[in-house]
């Protein structure tokens, strides 16, 4: 017999092993020897009171054995000699593109600018310690795409969006741990995520795919509206029937070169901002109502903030608790940051993309003229600003937070994850109005309603901009471009998605219309 049950777990009682099989037999009224064995379904933590509670969802197994966590089948067929579909891009969006197309007996080849997971690693070594950024690749460009050495989080809010849980389950096969599969905040950590896109990229293979590394893909070959073929940096044409466009929206040369070709795109709204960074014993101390270091059995603390500003959503985007803030620019001669964390989440900073709501329709009068560009070029105007303020290299400008709202340059700064290092830079007067005001406003409220949050203790570093696509390449009822026959724009550089998770379950959703009808 299999029971379901929510429990309530106190720190106390969370210290115990066993302590499931003692609360599962209280609250059924069993002997605990009836149990053989206790499955955590869901597991989240409630720290909003001083008193912390562990609430778990639970099935218990009573007289009956406990089966494996997962028993997902993915049934991948041999595709060495199937009809192909070409995937530009092997991000998230793009390998599950092209795993889809293998369970749907279909060849995916898929062109990656970048190098795979482990090559790609020197060049981000390069970024950190000589600022020099390689464009093919780098934390956005490489096998796994920005998602590799990223967190890690799977948070989405697109729960209508597709089956995440097929999402989550594809990547335990693949080997990331099964408790993706019941925290209420599943996380990989960057340390962990290449090992799982290398295993994936094995299953491609394995099963007759075909991966191209550092091959940029450089312009589109169309006739009567129809896409005929693809040209490869090194000057190749390859012939193709249907391509998924999975190329993030860090690459801006596919923007210019589908506007070139007067395919068209729309300018999309998006956020940006900077990236805050605290020691992790402050953020602990408010989550946890604790003084000094937090209890061994919890993991370091995390918040979400959103405040409304003058009409406009000022919000911390991608927080990462122990984690890193690491240089995210795709070219010389920009500064961008994110963050990323490793799977113990053991590093003694949290930081935060803090971002401001850009309305392209309202905000940019000044880029009308980029047309459907205008947020892409406000972005990398801003990104060109941070790398004049850091000194021109990938040291990025920062200033104390405290500083920061009170309009004061900082005399010195907090130290920080950020490996290439931080120079002190007037950021409340560099910012635009639009981005200054609303976050020196955001901050003051963060700290009504998390006591200590703002302090002279923490940094902000300039600037969080790749947030999300500027851009949105358009398509119809089949994800197909509404003009160009055989292009299917996926992921977030098509402004489809907003993470890891959504821009997978994209992937999936563009190799079955790619596929529909072939
Ligand atoms: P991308 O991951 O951007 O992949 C696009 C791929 O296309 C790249 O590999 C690129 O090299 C390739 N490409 C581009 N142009 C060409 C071309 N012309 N020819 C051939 N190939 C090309 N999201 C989360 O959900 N959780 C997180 O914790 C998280 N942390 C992040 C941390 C960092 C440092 C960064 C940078 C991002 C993070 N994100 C996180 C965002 C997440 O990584 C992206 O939302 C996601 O990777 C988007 O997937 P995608 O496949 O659409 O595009």
């Amino acid at each position: 017999m299999i029971e379901e049950l929510q429990l309530r777990i106190t720190l106390k009682e969370e210290e115990r092993s066993d302590i499931l099989v003692i609360k599962s037999a209280q609250a059924l009224n069993i002997d605990k020897e009836d149990i053989t064995g206790v499955k955590v379904l869901r597991k989240s933590i409630d720290a909003r009171k001083p008193k912390i509670i562990f609430n778990y969802k639970v099935a218990v197994y009573i007289r009956e054995m406990l089966p494996k966590t997962s028993d997902y089948k993915f049934d991948y067929k041999d595709v060495p000699k199937a009809k192909p579909i070409h995937i530009i891009g092997f991000g998230p969006a793009g390998m599950y593109a092209a795993l889809r197309c293998i369970e749907l007996g279909f060849k995916p080849i898929v062109l990656e600018r970048g190098k795979n997971v482990q090559d790609r690693r020197r060049d981000l070594r390069a970024i950190n310690q000589d600022h020099f950024v390689d464009e093919d690749s780098n934390y956005c460009f490489g096998e796994g795409g920005a998602g590799t050495y990223s967190d890690g989080k799977l948070y989405t809010r697109s729960l209508k969006r597709g089956d995440v849980r097929r999402i989550f389950e594809n990547l335990v096969f693949h080997g990331a741990t099964d408790q993706i599969l019941v925290d209420a905040h599943p996380h990989i950590g960057t340390n962990k995520l290449p090992k799982v896109v290398q295993n994936i990229r094995e299953t491609i293979l394995k099963h007759g795919g075909e991966i191209h590394f550092e091959t940029r893909v450089t312009d589109f070959i169309i006739k009567n509206n129809t896409l005929q073929a693809i040209q490869l940096l090194n000057g190749e044409e390859m012939p193709v029937n249907r391509v998924i466009l999975a190329t993030g929206h860090s690459a801006r040369d596919i923007f210019y070169l589908l506007h070139k070709k007067e395919i068209a795109l729309e300018a999309k709204s998006f956020a940006m901002g900077v990236r805050v960074e605290h020691p992790q014993h402050i953020i602990d101390a408010i989550q946890y109502h604790c003084e000094g270091h937090r209890h061994e059995l919890l993991p370091p603390a995390s918040y979400s903030l959103v405040q409304q500003v003058n009409d406009r959503g000022v919000y911390s985007f991608c927080m990462c608790p122990g984690g890193f803030i690491v240089p995210a620019a795709t070219a010389n001669g920009e500064v961008v940051v994110n963050g990323m964390s490793p799977s113990k989440r053991n590093n003694l900073f949290a930081n935060s993309g803090i971002v401001v709501e850009i309305d392209v329709n309202r905000d940019l009068p000044k880029y009308e003229h980029f047309g459907a560009l205008k947020g892409l070029e406000y972005q990398k105007s801003l990104e060109r600003m941070a790398f004049t303020a850091g000194g021109r290299s990938q040291v990025a400008p920062a200033q104390r937070l405290t500083d920061f709202v009170e309009g004061k340059l900082s005399m010195d700064l907090n130290p920080s994850s950020y490996q290439p290092g931080l120079n002190s830079a007037p950021l409340h007067s560099l910012l635009p109005k639009l981005i200054g005001s609303s976050l020196r406003k955001g901050f003051q409220a963060f700290g009504q309603k998390m006591k200590g949050y703002y302090t002279a203790e923490a940094n902000i570093v300039g600037v969080e901009s790749r947030t999300s696509s500027p851009v949105c390449i358009p398509r119809n009822e089949r994800l197909e471009h509404p003009q160009i026959q055989g292009l299917f724009p996926c992921g977030e550089g098509g402004g489809y998605a907003g993470g890891i998770v959504s821009a997978a379950i994209d992937g999936e959703r563009c190799a079955e219309a790619a596929i529909a009808g072939l």
